[in-house]
């Protein structure tokens, strides 16, 4: 038995100086996060946001979705189950080794747990398999199936299943309800996209009651500011927000992750870091508190043995520059000397199989006549943009 030492720790949101805690052999860290970073919420096999995205801004999700110009068939790229498990495998492995402990990932189901069983020690996951009352998406009960199948692989608290209802203008009232009946049959979570640049708290209660529900509900982008039955709590995307819709909620208060969105193309909640810290100036403790423990609280999982550990200072790591050399998920090291521990790959080497993969979902399923690596790069260039344009707090 021995220690790691570290000469300043973020320890469940909270940064002090020289810290210890007992670890099986003895090891050293400039910065030690506990638990490690948590990603809320995240499309696996988002890998083309649209055509546009980054110089035109949008009304709310809704408007989004009607008027975005996507140049890849998703549904046709969700059916592809070998390249779909593939950027969910990718995303897993780029979250370890972006420090992140705990994901949660929308869309579809068994590609989600295939590549998450692949990688071969994962983050902790939760799977929220998306339902949707559309053309190439599951109903509650096609999900419901699946689930109840795949819980028994995934009873060792490293993983766990709810269900996401897409977002209450895609989705039946009928349907929202079977999806918490579900949930609370099961006891696990419920998520929805919620007041994505539109007030829907209203429309919620109408659909579900006043509350409070049997589940636990995450609402995830909730940029406005609303007053929200008991028991759902929000799940902030700021980037992606920005991207979209030119602007992201103000308040932390009512928000308890904060989720990537697009982990392929903009990188895992650890990278934007400075963000949500520029945007609530001030609330450094609070902030941290969200981007590590806040998705362990809204998800109701486990946290033992999870930290990322770091040769840089703390300040890099704020700034959402430093990778750590170490990450343990339940007192497993799966990332070891900045390189994945069962594939030996490190951030830069899953970068460039994220941007074929990429290339590939474009080539395979792109619409018109888009030319794939042309593609990749312009929707893997987002990021840098995005965050060079964001208006200042
Ligand atoms: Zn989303």
């Amino acid at each position: 038995m021995g220690y790691i030492e570290a000469e300043t720790a973020i320890v469940f949101g909270r940064v002090v100086h020289g810290f210890r805690m007992r670890w099986r052999e003895d090891l050293w860290a400039k910065t030690l996060v506990v638990p490690g970073f948590s990603d809320g919420h995240a499309h696996p096999q988002v890998v083309d946001p649209g055509a546009g995205v980054g110089a035109r801004r949008w009304r709310d999700s809704y408007h989004w979705l009607s008027t975005r110009r996507l140049r890849v068939d998703e549904a046709s790229l969700r059916a592809d189950l070998r390249l779909s498990s593939r950027l969910a495998e990718l995303t897993f492995a780029r979250a370890l080794l972006e420090g992140v402990t705990l994901i949660a990932v929308t869309g579809r189901l068994e590609a989600n747990v295939e590549g998450w069983l692949r990688l071969g020690g994962a983050p902790r996951a939760v799977f929220l398999p998306t339902v949707m009352d559309r053309r190439g998406w599951p109903s509650v009960g096609e999900v419901a199936v699946a689930a109840r199948r795949i819980r028994r692989l995934l009873a060792d608290g490293l993983a766990r299943v709810g269900v996401f209802v897409h977002s209450l203008g895609t989705a039946r009232p009928e349907s929202v309800r079977a999806a918490m009946s579900f949930a609370a049959s099961e006891r696990t979570v419920m998520g929805m996209h919620l007041s994505e640049g539109v007030a829907e708290a209203g429309r919620l209660r109408e659909v579900l009651g006043p509350g409070p529900y049997p589940v636990r509900i995450a609402a995830v982008h909730c940029t406005e500011s609303e007053d929200l039955p008991g028991g759902v709590y929000c799940v902030s995307c700021p980037l992606s927000n920005i991207i979209l819709y030119g602007r992201t909620r103000k308040s932390l208060s009512g928000v308890l992750a904060f989720g990537s969105d697009w982990p392929l193309l903009l990188g895992t909640v650890p990278r934007h870091l400075s963000l949500p810290l520029s945007l609530s100036p001030g609330s450094l403790d609070s902030v941290l508190y969200r981007a590590t423990m806040g998705g362990y609280r809204i998800y109701n999982m486990p946290f033992q043995g999870d930290f990322a550990a770091y040769d840089e200072g703390v300040e890099r790591v704020l700034m959402g520059k430093a990778r750590p050399r170490f990450v343990a998920v339940a007192g497993r090291m799966v990332v070891d000397e900045g390189r994945l521990a069962a594939r030996g790959y490190s951030l830069a080497e899953v970068e460039a199989m994220i941007a074929d993969a990429i290339a590939e979902a474009f080539e395979e399923h792109g619409l018109g006549d888009v030319k794939p690596r042309v593609a990749a790069r312009e929707a893997l260039s987002l990021t840098r943009r995005a965050l060079l344009e964001a208006p200042a707090p």
